[in-house]
C-alpha cells in the first residue's frame, strides 16, 4: 500500500522530530504573561507548529494553552488529539530524561511513549496523507495539547474559545484496540465535625495519600484509661489479623493494613483505611462520632463496589461502580474523607452521587468539593469504531475488539473522540516511569495505522 511506503520514507525524519521535541522538557512551570503552562510546554508547541508549518500544514496556536495544524478542504473536520506536555522525570534514570538519545532501535527519554512519540507519528502519517495525494472530503486537523498531565485545561481552553469539535477522530494516549468507553468519575470530599466528652476519645485518624489510590496503611490514636485500653484490646483485638491494636502511654494505637491499588480497580487491593473504619465502627466513643464511624464502617467498610450504600450500578459494557475511599485525615473535632468512585459507562452522575450524598449528609458530613468528568460511551457500532477497527485489524496480528475502561484518558476532554493506542497489547508500560523509551518501529507502525485510519475517516 502506497501509504505505508510514503510513512517509512520518513522513518529517519519521525525520530528525529521526536528527538527534538524530547530535549525541550515540557513539564508544567509557574505560569508567565501569555504562557500559561510556562516556558516548557509553550517552547515544545512551538517546536512541534514549526515541524508542521514545514510540512506544508495551516498552523495555529491557541494562546500557548494548544495549538493544531490542519491538511485538506471541506465542512466537517476529523481530528488527532496529542498532547507535549510530559511529568516530571523523577528518580532512577540511566539515560539523560531529556537527552532525545537513540540507538537506532529505541528513542530514550521522557514522552517518547507519552504522549510525544505517539503525536509525531500523527504528524507524519498526515504527511503522508499529503505527500500521496488522495482526494479527501474531509479535513484533518493533528490537536497539540499542552496540559494534559496536569488538568487539561489546554483542551477546556480550546473549547471556550469557540475550537470546533470534530465529527470523528482519536487520541493515541491511550492503548489499543478502541476504547470506546471510560467510566464517569467523581471525586467527592466530605467533611464531618464532633465534639468528644467521654472517656473513650479519638485523639487522631490518617491514611492515605490521594483520591485514586487504594490505600495500604491506616491508623488511629484513641485515648483512654489504661485498663479501658486493655479491655478494648482484649474485645476487639482479634477479630482482624490485619488490624494491629498496640497499648501506648496514651490508650491505644489501632493499625490498619491494606493492599495499595489504583482506585479504578479497587478489587485487586484491600483499602487499609475501610478496613480501620470497620474495626473502629463498635468502639464506645461519643454518640456523634460513634454514628460516624458506624456509618463509614458499615456502609463502606472493604467494600469497593457502594454495595451496602445502594449504588452498586452495574452495566454489560463496563461492569459494576467501584468506590475507593482515598484520603482520611481527622483529629479530636473534625474528620475529611476523600473518596474517588466511578460509575458505569452507559450510567449517569444523576443514577449514584444524589443517594450517596444524601446519605453522607444524614450521618452529619458535609460535602466540601467535588470534581466530575463525565462517563463517555461510544456504541461499538458506530461507522467510525467500526473504521478503526478494520484498519487495526488489517495492520496488526491483534483481534479488533472494543474495550471499557474504569480510568479516563484525553479523549473526555473534547467531543467525538475516543482513544486509539498507541500500545499494543503485550507491550510493557513505561509512560511516567524512569527510562522511558519507544521503539522506532512502534512508532512507525503507529504511523502507518493513523495514516491509513485517518484516510478512511476523511475520503
Ligand atoms: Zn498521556
Amino acid at each position: 500500500m502506497e501509504l505505508a511506503k510514503l510513512v517509512e520514507k520518513n522513518r529517519e525524519a519521525m525520530v528525529r522530530t521526536l528527538r527534538g521535541a524530547v530535549r525541550i522538557k515540557s513539564v508544567q512551570e509557574e505560569a508567565l504573561p501569555g504562557k500559561p503552562f510556562g516556558q516548557g510546554p509553550a517552547r515544545c508547541l512551538a517546536y512541534m507548529l514549526e515541524e508542521a508549518e514545514k510540512m506544508g500544514f495551516r498552523t495555529c496556536n491557541v494562546d500557548n494553552y494548544m495549538g493544531w495544524c490542519e491538511y485538506g478542504e471541506g465542512p466537517e473536520m476529523v481530528a488527532v488529539l496529542g498532547h507535549l506536555d510530559v511529568v516530571p522525570e523523577g528518580d532512577g534514570w540511566t539515560r539523560d530524561p531529556y537527552g532525545g538519545e537513540t540507538d537506532g532501535t529505541n528513542v530514550y527519554g521522557r514522552g517518547t511513549m507519552d504522549d510525544k512519540g505517539p503525536t509525531t507519528a500523527a504528524l507524519y502519517a498526515l504527511k503522508a496523507l499529503k505527500d500521496s495525494g488522495v482526494p479527501l472530503k474531509r479535513r484533518i486537523r493533528i490537536l497539540f495539547g499542552t496540559n494534559e498531565e496536569t488538568g487539561s485545561r489546554d483542551m477546556q481552553h480550546y473549547l471556550e474559545q469557540g475550537g470546533e469539535i470534530p465529527v470523528c477522530g482519536f487520541t493515541p494516549d491511550g492503548e489499543y484496540p478502541v476504547i470506546n468507553g471510560e467510566k464517569g468519575i467523581i471525586n467527592v470530599t466530605f467533611e464531618r465535625e464532633y465534639d468528644q466528652t467521654g472517656p473513650l476519645f479519638l485523639e487522631g485518624i490518617k491514611g492515605g495519600s490521594a483520591f485514586n489510590v487504594v490505600p495500604a496503611l491506616a491508623s488511629a490514636i484513641l485515648r483512654c484509661e489504661p485498663a479501658e485500653g486493655i479491655r478494648l484490646l482484649e474485645k476487639y483485638g482479634e477479630k482482624d489479623p490485619k488490624v494491629r491494636w498496640e497499648v501506648i502511654p496514651e490508650g491505644l494505637k489501632v493499625t490498619a493494613q491494606g493492599v495499595q491499588a489504583h482506585a479504578a480497580s479497587p478489587e485487586k487491593g484491600e483499602n487499609a483505611i475501610g478496613r480501620l473504619l470497620a474495626a473502629l465502627a463498635p468502639l464506645p466513643f461519643d454518640p456523634a462520632l460513634h454514628q460516624t464511624l458506624a456509618f463509614l464502617g458499615e456502609k463502606i467498610g472493604l467494600e469497593v463496589h457502594g454495595e451496602s450504600l445502594g449504588i452498586c450500578l452495574e452495566d454489560p459494557e463496563s461492569g459494576k461502580l467501584s468506590l475507593n475511599i482515598g484520603v482520611i485525615q481527622g483529629d479530636a473535632g473534625k474528620m475529611t474523607l476523600k473518596i474517588n468512585y466511578r460509575y458505569p459507562v452507559t450510567k449517569s452522575y444523576g443514577d449514584c452521587a444524589p443517594k450517596l450524598d444524601a446519605q453522607f449528609a444524614d450521618a452529619g458530613f458535609q460535602k466540601v468539593s467535588e470534581a466530575h468528568k463525565k462517563a463517555l460511551y461510544v456504541d461499538p457500532r458506530t461507522d467510525y469504531i467500526q473504521t478503526l477497527l478494520q484498519v487495526y485489524g488489517e495492520l496488526t496480528e491483534f483481534a479488533p475488539k472494543t474495550i471499557c475502561i474504569g480510568g479516563g484518558t484525553y479523549a473526555k476532554s473534547i467531543p467525538n473522540i475516543v482513544a486509539f493506542g498507541p500500545i499494543f497489547p503485550g507491550d510493557t508500560v513505561r509512560e511516567h516511569l524512569p527510562n522511558e523509551y519507544w521503539e522506532i518501529d512502534k512508532m512507525v507502525l503507529n504511523a502507518r495505522i493513523y495514516a491509513e485510519a485517518l484516510y478512511r475517516l476523511a475520503k
